[in-house]
Order: structure tokens, then C-alpha cells, then sequence
């Protein structure tokens, strides 16, 4: 095979606005800390008991609280009928203090997208995208503010990671959607929200422990949880490996999405700079754990820049790191077109290098599916948003790069 050498990967970013993280720097730790005020959702069943002998209630007011929450998705006192009347204002109060804050809202696709700024206790903001399509709704989420994997391509990975999302703060962006579905508030009618993307801002496998106790609720049957499918819930990560070990060994079987980028450490290294931690082949190797482990294929997203990580031998060589893994079978190639941060010189692929490199990979006989972005008639993009706010223009778009992302895991025809 010939190597060419390294293309130019220097980053162009806005002249004279900083970047928070020098070339390659990780982040594994917010820069922020403290705590959201308790929550329900936070709290173990000891802990709810306690909190509500404390206001003088009787225990299995807990059980009504969780019908509420996550069968009805409300939290406003008025709508639970069935606590007296004097009691509910202060169950509201104690157990579902307002974590998260609707700043801003975009519509797109005639309503059926739409995106939501969320402004959270402490005044760090975080994304959701919920799309509609014919028959299901998928909701992309956020686990941190900001991100610290600091990948130049993505918007988020330029704000650094400010801190990671409690359980709460994250299944606050689920209730949220759902409850809007119910009232009917989303164009096409009332309805549920059926798939779950961890695609919005932040690693997920980097706040494993809220990550995976979401999945965990998401999955768990009302009103214990809101009772999703778990191959419905998608994790994408950068690859840390150990991560998706401990998620296979919790048993928690959602859909493994990795965000390879580049076949040969070389360039992955500079592109996923986490990469320096877990190789290619730990990272594959992993994957392919995983699926060995749950039988769900693994999606392997790699967003195609042009003339750094998009040629066809780049192609070839990435249907044979994943073919020598485990055979075709076991995982499907999303490859997508980058979405361009303004201010970097970095953009998508020629559309004939695009398809030549698909066929490099199918080659080998690995699926393999380009999926076009949609709603890119909307300005605000996830990591977009929150950046407009929090740190000026000097952060860009991805989210419909996001929206892309989502689409080509969960759009798959495999689901609903
Ligand atoms: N931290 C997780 C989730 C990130 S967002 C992860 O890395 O997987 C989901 C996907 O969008 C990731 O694959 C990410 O690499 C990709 N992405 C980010 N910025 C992008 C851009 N500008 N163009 C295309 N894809 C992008």
C-alpha cells in the first residue's frame, strides 16, 4: 500500500479568537465543578423515602411521583390529581426543581425538527435535537457541556469541556420531548419519542456513570423509567475502550456507535486526539467485543474531509482493519460528509472522491451508507447554539453534521 504523507492538518481557526485546547490536548476533566440541586430522577429509592418522611408524606407518594414523571412526563403539581391538594406544590418543589431552562428554540422541515438551547442551573448551556420522521422520533441528546476530546473538525471539541451533565439533566431533555410530543406540540401529531442518540454535545462514554444509569432508566419499564427498547438507545463515542468494556459488562445492550474518522493511527491521531490513549485496533477491538457480546452491529461513523482523511486507500485499508477484526458482518460503515466549521479550510469531499472511497470499503464487503444532512436551512446548530450564547461565534457548526449522524444510525430502516 502506498503511504502518501500527513495532509496539512494545521487548523485554520477564527484569526485572533483562541481555541481552548492547544492542538491534540484532552480534557478528560470539566473545567467547572458543582453540583445540580437533587432531583428526583438523581435519587435511589432510600433517598426518596427519606426525603419525603421528611416532609411528613407517606412513602408511596414516591410511586405516584414516578407514574408522573415518567409515564406522564409532567412535573407540574397542577396535573397530579391524584396527591391532595395541599401536598403538591411541595412534592413538586422537593423533587422536581427546574435543572434545565428552554433559552432558545429553532424550527425546521415545516416543525418536524426541532432544536432546543437549554440553559441549565449554573448557567452552562447543552442541546437537543428531536426529528420527526414518518412514524418515529428520534431524539439527539447532550451528557456534557462542551466536550474535552478536543477533535478540530467538531464545533464542541473547540469550547473544551465546562462539565459533565447529571442523570437528571440529561433525562430532563427526554421528559421534556415527550411531554411536547403528548400535548401535541410537534408538527404531525401527538406521539413518543422512540429513539435516543447520544450525539449531541459531549463524549458519553467520558461521563459514564450518568450515561450509563440513563440508559439504564430510559430503558427501565414505566414508571420506573421510561421504557425504550435498549437497541432504540444509541451511545456514539470517540472510542475509549475501557468505557464500552464496562458498558458490556453492566449488560446495558444499547447500539455501539464509534466514531473512527481515520483507519491508521497516524491520522486518527490528530484527528480523535484521544486516539493517542486507545489505538485503532483497541478501539475496533472493543467494537467488535461489543458485539460479540450483545449481537447488535456496530456503527462506525467517519466523517469524510477532503484530502485529509478521504481517500480511496484510506477506504480500502478501513475495510480491512474491519474485516480482519471479525468478517463484514459485524459492524456497518456510516461514512458522512463533513460539515464545514466556518473559519477552517477543512470541508467535505469531492463527490466522486466520496463514492470512491464507499466503494473502497464495500469492497470488502462492509455496508456501507452516505446519508445527506437534513434541515441545513436552520442556522443554529447543536454546539452552534450553545456557542452563539456562551462563547461567541468563535465555535462552530456541527449540528447538521449531528443531524446527518443521527439519521444514518438511527434512520437505518433497522428500527420502528
Ligand atoms: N463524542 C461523541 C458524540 C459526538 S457527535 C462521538 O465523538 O462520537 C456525533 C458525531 O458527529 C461524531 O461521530 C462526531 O465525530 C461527528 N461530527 C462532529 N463534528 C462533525 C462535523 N463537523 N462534520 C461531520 N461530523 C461531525
Amino acid at each position: 500500500m502506498t503511504r502518501t504523507p500527513l495532509p496539512d492538518l494545521s487548523r485554520e481557526v477564527v484569526p485572533g479568537q483562541p481555541v481552548m485546547l492547544a492542538q491534540g490536548e484532552l480534557q478528560m476533566r470539566p473545567r467547572r465543578r458543582g453540583k445540580p440541586p437533587q432531583h428526583f430522577v438523581d435519587m435511589s429509592a432510600d433517598e426518596r423515602k427519606e426525603a419525603l418522611k421528611e416532609l411528613g408524606m407517606p412513602a408511596f407518594r414516591a410511586k405516584q411521583l414516578a407514574r408522573h414523571y415518567y409515564s406522564h412526563y409532567t412535573v407540574d403539581p397542577e396535573a397530579m390529581t391524584d396527591l391532595p391538594a395541599a401536598e403538591r406544590e411541595n412534592l413538586a418543589n422537593r423533587f422536581f426543581p427546574q435543572l434545565v431552562t428552554p433559552v432558545k428554540t429553532q424550527l425546521a422541515d415545516g416543525g418536524k425538527t426541532v432544536k432546543t438551547l437549554w440553559r441549565l442551573f449554573d448557567g452552562a448551556s447543552v442541546e437537543s435535537v428531536l426529528m420527526r420522521y414518518p412514524g418515529r422520533v428520534t431524539l439527539c441528546i447532550s451528557s456534557q457541556a462542551g466536550c474535552g476530546m478536543n477533535c478540530p473538525f467538531c464545533a464542541t471539541g473547540q469550547m473544551g469541556l465546562k462539565r459533565n451533565m447529571s442523570v437528571a439533566e440529561i433525562m430532563e431533555q427526554v421528559r421534556i420531548a415527550n411531554l411536547m410530543l403528548a400535548n401535541g406540540e410537534v408538527a404531525g401529531g401527538p406521539g413518543r419519542v422512540n429513539n435516543i442518540v447520544f450525539m449531541g454535545m459531549g463524549e458519553p462514554l467520558a461521563n459514564y456513570r450518568a450515561v450509563a444509569s440513563a440508559c439504564k432508566l430510559l430503558n427501565a419499564p414505566q414508571p420506573d423509567g421510561f421504557g425504550m427498547s435498549a437497541r432504540h438507545i444509541t451511545v456514539s463515542t470517540v472510542g475509549l475502550a475501557p468505557a464500552i468494556r464496562k458498558l458490556m459488562e453492566e449488560d446495558i445492550p444499547v447500539t455501539l456507535a464509534v466514531s473512527l474518522h481515520a483507519p491508521d493511527d497516524e491520522l486518527r491521531n490528530e484527528l480523535v486526539p484521544i486516539n493517542t490513549r486507545f489505538r485503532v485496533d483497541e478501539v475496533v477491538t472493543a467494537a467488535h467485543d461489543y458485539f460479540l457480546k450483545t449481537g447488535r452491529r456496530v456503527s462506525i461513523e467517519y466523517a469524510l474531509i477532503r484530502d485529509i482523511n478521504d481517500h480511496a486507500w484510506r477506504g480500502d485499508l478501513l475495510g480491512q482493519v474491519l474485516v480482519a477484526k471479525g468478517g463484514a458482518h459485524w459492524v456497518h460503515v456510516n461514512p458522512i460528509p463533513l460539515n464545514p466549521v466556518p473559519g477552517s479550510k477543512w470541508t467535505a469531499s469531492d463527490p466522486e472522491v466520496e463514492q470512491a472511497f464507499v466503494e473502497a470499503v464495500r469492497a470488502h464487503g462492509v455496508s456501507t451508507t452516505i446519508r445527506d444532512t437534513r434541515g441545513s436551512d436552520i442556522d443554529g446548530a447543536c454546539g452552534q447554539l450553545a456557542a452563539t450564547i456562551e462563547e461567541d461565534d468563535n465555535h462552530r457548526q456541527d449540528r447538521d453534521a449531528r443531524v446527518a449522524r443521527v439519521e444514518a444510525i438511527a434512520g437505518d430502516g433497522k428500527d420502528s
